[in-house]
């Protein structure tokens, strides 16, 4: 065994893992729509497979937890299939999920999130859960900190969602849930009540996504590539390799 996969695992090799085992990761994820040339499960998928890259790195120290595949996703409801939660319940299942693993005796816990909507609500959760239940609970978005990949890959000005730095991460991850053949580049719909309401601008507000888009995508998909998935990836697992050491007892 080289990573710890909770939901691949028997009771007594979980009992021998929790000898060394200090955090679990929780993968959050969402089920929402991805424009037309990804499957909805993507978030989910990122965030399982970007778990268990870390989990890799941090053997036998973490222990990867199932993944919560359904989010905050109220903004895309207007495109077919999307499911979302509200963030109670969000809260709720990380909750109970905290609860039973403490149980298990683990303390920390690491929520690694591969959706934009989901970072207010397990922001909350992180606060209310560690003064709650006594333990540690962390959050990190999957690849937000790859700076030098996305200065090098990326040259959309509105990036984020099913566009170049999406499915190249998707390319190097999870290929199975890209259409190469459907990429296409965001529609934008230019001038929209949307744009006053963006982060930076002075007031953020909810906006449905197809105020933005017409076909579910910002950036430009048609520039991803599988080189640039693993600059991104690899740069991103470095720091939160980096980050995951200083909480963990052995540096
Ligand atoms: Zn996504």
């Amino acid at each position: 065994m080289n990573a710890y996969i909770l939901a691949d695992m028997t009771w007594p090799e979980v009992k021998d893992a929790l000898e060394t085992v200090e955090v679990a990761i929780i993968p959050v994820g969402a089920h929402e729509q991805h424009g037309p040339h990804m499957a909805e499960s993507c978030d989910a998928v990122l965030a399982e497979a970007m778990s268990k890259k870390l989990a890799k790195r941090l053997y036998p120290s973490v222990i990867v937890a199932p993944t919560i595949a359904m989010g905050i996703s109220p903004h895309h409801m207007n495109f077919p299939g999307t499911i979302t939660l509200r963030p109670d319940t969000l809260i709720n299942l990380l909750r109970d999920m905290v609860t039973s693993l403490k149980q298990h005796g683990i303390n920390k816990f690491l929520f690694m999130n591969g959706h934009g909507g989901n970072q207010p609500t397990l922001s909350v959760a992180s606060t209310t859960l560690t003064q709650e239940l006594d333990v540690e609970c962390y959050y990190a978005k999957t690849t937000a900190t790859a700076k030098e990949a996305f200065k090098k890959h990326v040259t959309s000005k509105l990036y984020g969602h099913s566009c170049e730095r999406e499915v190249s991460e998707a390319l190097y991850l999870a290929p199975h849930i890209v259409r190469k053949e459907l990429l296409e580049r965001g529609d934008i719909v230019e001038g929209g009540r949307w744009e006053g309401l963006r982060p930076g601008q002075p007031i953020q507000g909810y906006y449905a996504y197809d105020e933005m888009t017409r076909n579910g995508c910002i950036g430009d998909a048609t520039k991803a590539s599988l080189q640039a998935g693993e600059d991104i990836v690899e740069e991103a697992l470095e720091g939160l390799t980096g980050a995951m050491r200083r909480i963990l007892k052995q540096q």
